[in-house]
């Protein structure tokens, strides 16, 4: 008999022993959420109060919860808590505790991570402000960067990382934890063919499921590889992590939410999520092609007047933003709310 398995009533007590160890960042996420529930609610501001909202987030996260809410760790949290279950080694609930909430809340309300909560979002989203007011800015000066000299300092940005990462590599200063540099390199590499328009935007956001599917079978292979922001959340040296968090946030400057957009795998687990969740965004009635919804979308999640489920953050900016308040968050439990799959 495999002494390292425990009886079964043992089993199910197990992941409520080992949830004591997780309590703080249990009750900081469910209170996140809660709030989200709250704006959900108060249309007027609602998008001062959501970046407040991801203000909290990133205090709580960075300087009181521990466990790693990076895009990468979340997965392989789960995949290491689902093979504790069961096992002597209680500390299941522990590694599952916060994924489990985001994707159960989720499920269970509307897919608030992303837009509200996640701080690798946020950081971009600071970023994409930050080129916001930035392009305002330069137009009331009558200087803008034309396309061409936007793409060399994109070319000479990716250059310079890609020379980064083979001396990492050459001076072995680099390991496979240190892999999401990889990610890094290639988030330029896309930006740059996008902004060149070598590839449509349209045609790369696939690659997140890819994306998802590596980390996935790393994890299964238990194979670490670290996330960005991760550096925050652990005392450890971890200059690659803060190194590919800093090369998103660079990217965002050029293209908005562009690690949402692309590459991120827990951002391709959402979007399958929002295709079952009970809450979603949804146009309906008549659209007068103002545009105002696509233009305040910083993912671009709305084609042709539809929002894509799968790439929406539900942040609700298009919802706050249409003046025929023709988009709307529905209930798909409830039967008169429309047909769940309005959206695409
Ligand atoms: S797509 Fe990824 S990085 Fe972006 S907000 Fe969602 S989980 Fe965070
Ligand atoms: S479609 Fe609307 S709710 Fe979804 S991400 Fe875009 S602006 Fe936010």
């Amino acid at each position: 008999m495999d002494t390292n398995y425990l009886p079964l009533w043992k089993t199910l007590e197990s992941p409520l022993v080992a949830l004591d160890e997780s309590h703080v960042e249990l009750f900081s996420v469910l209170a996140l959420f809660l709030l989200t529930l709250v704006a959900l609610n108060v249309r007027r501001r609602r998008q001062g109060i959501r970046h407040l909202v991801q203000g909290i987030s990133i205090l709580v996260f960075f300087y009181i919860v521990y466990s790693c809410l990076g895009v990468f760790g979340m997965i392989r949290n789960t995949l290491h808590g689902i093979t504790l279950i069961g096992t002597v080694f209680t500390e299941s609930f522990f590694w599952m505790s916060l994924p489990v909430v985001v994707l159960s809340f989720s499920l269970a309300s509307g897919p608030f991570f992303c837009g509200w909560i996640c701080p690798t979002g946020t950081l971009q989203e600071i970023m994409t402000i930050a080129r916001e007011n930035l392009a305002r800015l330069l137009s009331r000066v009558r200087v803008r960067p034309g396309p061409v000299a936007r793409n060399i300092l994109l070319l000479l940005f990716f250059s310079g990382f890609l020379l980064l990462v083979f001396w990492l590599g050459s001076t072995r200063q680099f390991y496979v934890e240190d892999s999401s540099l990889y990610w890094g390199a290639s988030l330029f590499l896309l930006v740059f063919m996008v902004l060149s328009g070598v590839v449509r935007d349209e045609a790369i956001r696939g690659l997140r499921a890819a994306s998802f599917w590596i980390i996935f079978i790393s994890a299964l292979m238990r194979t670490t590889i670290v996330s960005p922001v991760h550096f925050a959340f652990a005392d450890v040296r971890d200059p690659a992590s803060a190194l590919t968090t800093l090369v998103l946030m660079v990217a965002s400057l050029f293209l908005a939410r562009a690690w949402c957009r692309y590459i991120c795998p827990w951002g391709y687990l959402m979007g399958v999520v929002h295709r079952r969740s009970r809450l979603r965004v949804q146009a309906d009635g008549e659209c007068r092609d103002c545009g105002a919804c696509a233009r305040v979308c910083r993912v671009g999640a709305i084609q042709e007047g539809r929002v894509r489920l799968d790439q929406c953050q539900f942040c609700m900016a298009c919802v706050d933003r249409c003046p025929q308040g023709r988009l709307k968050v529905v209930d798909t439990w409830q039967p008169t709310s429309g047909s769940p799959g309005a959206g695409s």
